[in-house]
């Protein structure tokens, strides 16, 4: 589980990092109460789960409440890779003498903590060229000995009091990266001030879901869309995509599949929705509902009976066309338990059914480009 900004700073902070001074806003109303509240010009960061925040035109600064508020409007008007802003953090300006960067994550081939630090930082760690980056493993057992923090800032070519600060933040950093159970902690840039003190200007943590049974106390913070709590809600497996063509499958192999194969015949799925294993009518009506209030061009039903039954996904359809009705092209494709009787339901209601999967896939893909009508 990811953390916004925001949140990862707090719990750095509780573990005895310094960040900047600010407060979290979710309305434009309340960044200008936020701002007023700081009295410093104020730096208005989006909070998002995706990286490259800065690039994206997703920092405003800001040094009147009127100007506070109105970039922060700018910004809640803003996706950025897609994500909708819903929040900024609202912090004080740091002066910025330079910007170190400081990660710990696991490292999966060794099996240890990783740390992770470069004085080339607020970049892309991935563009900073490897004999600029200081990697440390830390040993469970011991954990952040002095000695290894001075490796490190000895290595960074520190001065004097900034070391010492760093070696400090080093060893903090740890702390949060254990007492949360976390997958990644990243401060970048670690910033040192003009007036030398070092401060944590940005924060990411990754919380490692199996751990969560025991972090009570953190926030439970959702990747998904609306859409997709929505369909979770109902117990059913589902992603967005970007496509055109609705899907919906039973098992998450046969709806992988489904992908595949309406891929392969030039079309583009709009989502991944595993129906599965013994979808009765309630939940397929519900699903397929969702499905057909996403607008797609088309939707393709594939269905391998068998704990599923057939002619239960075949009334669940009949009930959805009476109840809403079809309006796009719906390709159905049934093999299994009691297809013979699904396919004589949904004959009788004007559906046709396919046996064969590409044969499906391919005409789902032909009547989407078409923009055909429904049944
Ligand atoms: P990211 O792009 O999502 O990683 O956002 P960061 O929080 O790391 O900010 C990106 C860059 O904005 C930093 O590397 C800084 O150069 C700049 N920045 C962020 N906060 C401040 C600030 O308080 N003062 C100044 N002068 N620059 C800042
Ligand atoms: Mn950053």
């Amino acid at each position: 589980m990811k953390l916004y900004e925001y949140m990862a700073k707090k719990l750095m902070n509780q573990c005895g990092i310094s960040v900047p001074r600010g407060e979290a806003a979710f309305s434009a109303q309340e960044v200008e109460q936020k701002f007023t509240g700081l009295d410093s010009p104020a730096v208005i960061k989006s909070q998002v789960l995706v990286g490259g925040r800065g690039k994206a035109g997703g920092i405003k600064f800001a040094d009147t409440p009127q100007e506070a508020r109105k970039v922060s409007k700018e910004l809640f008007n803003m996706q950025i890779k897609g994500e909708q802003v819903t929040g900024v953090l609202v912090e004080e300006q740091l002066d910025i003498s330079s910007e170190l960067y400081l990660s710990i994550t696991v490292d999966t081939g060794t099996k240890k903590p990783l740390i992770m630090a470069s004085t080339q930082g607020g970049v892309d760690i991935e563009e900073v060229s490897d004999d600029l980056i200081v990697k440390r493993h830390i040993e469970p057992d011991w954990g952040v000995l002095p000695y290894l923090c001075r490796e490190i800032t000895d290595q960074l070519n520190l001065p004097g009091e900034a070391s010492k600060q760093v070696s400090a933040i080093i060893s903090k950093l740890y702390d949060t990266f254990k007492t949360y159970d976390a997958e990644l902690v990243e401060i970048n840039p670690l910033v040192i001030t003009e007036d030398n003190r070092v401060i944590a200007a940005d924060g990411k943590m990754t919380i490692d879901d199996d751990a969560m049974y025991r972090q009570d106390e953190l926030p439970r913070v959702s990747e998904k869309t609306s859409l997709e709590q929505q369909v979770e809600k109902i117990g059913l497996s589902f992603v967005e995509l970007e496509g055109d063509i609705a899907i919906m499958a039973n098992g998450a192999g046969m709806a992988m599949a489904t992908v595949d194969v309406i891929e392969q015949y030039g079309g583009k799925a709009a989502n991944f929705l595993d129906a599965g294993g013994g979808a009765s009518v309630e939940p397929t009506k519900k699903a397929l509902e969702l499905l057909l209030n996403t607008d797609p061009r088309a939707v393709i039903i594939n269905i391998f009976g068998g704990i599923t039954r057939c002619d239960d996904v075949a009334n669940a359809l009949v009930q959805v066309k009476q109840d809403m009705g079809i309006k796009v092209p719906l390709v159905i494709r049934l093999i299994g338990t009691k297809d013979e009787e699904a396919v004589k339901i949904l004959g009788q209601h004007g559906i046709s059914a396919y046996q064969d999967m590409g044969e499906a896939a391919k005409k789902a893909v032909e009547l989407a480009a078409e923009g055909g009508v429904g049944v």
